[in-house]
């Protein structure tokens, strides 16, 4: 397992880089039940849940209701004012 950060060859196990401290595993974590899917994966392999990897809230619009990214102050669809 090699540190996509500094290049220090860990352990095949490790999950931390033992130079940087840098996390080895890039394994997306299900929400539902805790296991281990492979980065590509959009659903867990255990218990098809629907793995979010998109971490950042969304701003919901309290007018109609449309998710618009983050760090926007207007609904892109119907410009109201979103609340922070
Ligand atoms: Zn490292
Ligand atoms: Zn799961
Ligand atoms: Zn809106």
């Amino acid at each position: 397992m090699k540190c996509k950060k500094c290049g220090t060859v860990n352990l095949e196990a490790a999950k931390f880089c033992k130079k940087c401290g840098n996390r080895l595993i890039t394994n997306l974590l299900c929400s539902n039940c805790g296991n281990e899917n492979p980065p590509d994966a959009t659903y867990c392999n255990q218990c098809g849940f629907r793995i979010t990897r998109n971490k950042t809230p969304q701003r919901i619009c309290q007018s109609c209701g449309y998710p618009n990214p983050p760090g926007i102050e207007y609904c892109i669809i119907c410009n109201q004012k979103l609340r922070v």
